[in-house]
């Protein structure tokens, strides 16, 4: 008598997503002295972010962010492709990016 194969789901394990490469080459850079050098230099010559700050509002910019990011060819050192953002701009901008 063949046996029927069940699939057995566990909908409490969580599927694990394969990581993202792209992400996981930048976390380098981003702990590279050059890199916090340039972005304390940023913060400290922008300390509001620049996002609220074209909606009137001043808030206290918290990130230093790349405005063509570096994985659409952006360049990573330049702080001329540089904008300081608080965290919740940074968070929106960062969404909209994932899903373009
Ligand atoms: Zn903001």
């Amino acid at each position: 008598m063949p046996t029927i194969k069940r699939t057995v789901h566990r909908p409490w394990q969580v599927q694990r997503k394969p990581q993202e490469g792209r992400q996981h080459s930048n976390t380098k850079f981003y702990l590279s002295p050059q890199w916090r050098k340039l972005r304390a230099m940023k913060l400290e010559l922008q300390p509001l972010c620049e996002e609220c700050l074209r909606n009137d509002k001043h808030t206290t910019a918290k990130v230093a962010d790349h405005i063509t990011p570096i994985n659409r060819g952006g360049a990573p050192l330049d702080i001329e492709n540089l904008q300081s953002l608080c965290n919740r701009c940074h968070n929106i901008k960062s969404a909209q990016e994932r899903t373009r």
